[in-house]
């Protein structure tokens, strides 16, 4: 089942948030950042346990990194990086849906019933939020089809705006 909230996601008490981070795993800003903050700052050595692939890379753009999630409700902090927006001809989308199929199959390694996903490279990284919406929406749903984990997928919007957006693609998708 896959929902759309509006809220902070560093208070839902889910098995898995996932973290739009970006390839150094290092603490930033936006949702990034509200994580790091409310984890704790074990979080940030945790990150820096996963090694270095090229440098300043850990986690390359459409991978996911897991790691425990300190002091937030949920168990696993799934980490991934979304592609910055460039205007669309640097294979954003492919890479935004890997972001998704790559976390849910990571929650479904790990055992997470319920995981619940920022709208990812829509902030800083200038992802166009209706686009990345239905990108979203797509991938869950298709990824959900293949098996029995994660029940659910909680789809978190930070602004009325986003939610509302979320819920119309959702709709549409839903509506086949
Ligand atoms: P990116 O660098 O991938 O664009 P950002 O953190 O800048 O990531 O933004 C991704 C989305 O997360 C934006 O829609 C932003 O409004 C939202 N966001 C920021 N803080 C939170 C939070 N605490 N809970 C849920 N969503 C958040």
């Amino acid at each position: 089942m896959i929902s759309v909230v509006l809220g902070d996601i560093t208070t839902l008490a889910v098995d898995a948030v996932v973290n739009a981070a970006n390839v150094a795993l290092l603490a930033g800003g936006g949702v990034d950042g509200a994580i790091h903050d409310a984890a704790g700052p074990e979080l940030q050595q945790a990150c820096l346990d996963h090694p270095e692939v090229e440098p300043g890379v850990r986690c390359p753009t459409g991978e996911v990194r897991v790691t425990d999630a300190f002091a937030l409700p949920a168990r696993w902090i799934i980490h991934t990086a979304g592609p910055v927006w460039r205007g669309g001809e640097k294979d954003e989308e492919r890479l935004l849906a890997c972001c998704y199929r790559n976390a849910l199959a990571e929650a479904r390694a790990l055992g997470a019933r319920s995981v619940a996903f920022p709208c990812i490279s829509t902030g800083i990284f200038g992802f166009p939020q209706r686009r990345a919406a239905a990108i979203a929406v797509r991938a869950c749903r298709h990824f959900l089809e293949t098996g029995h984990l994660p029940e659910r997928v909680v789809l978190v919007a930070f602004s009325d705006r986003d939610a509302e957006t979320l819920r119309t693609e959702l709709d549409r998708v839903l509506r086949g």
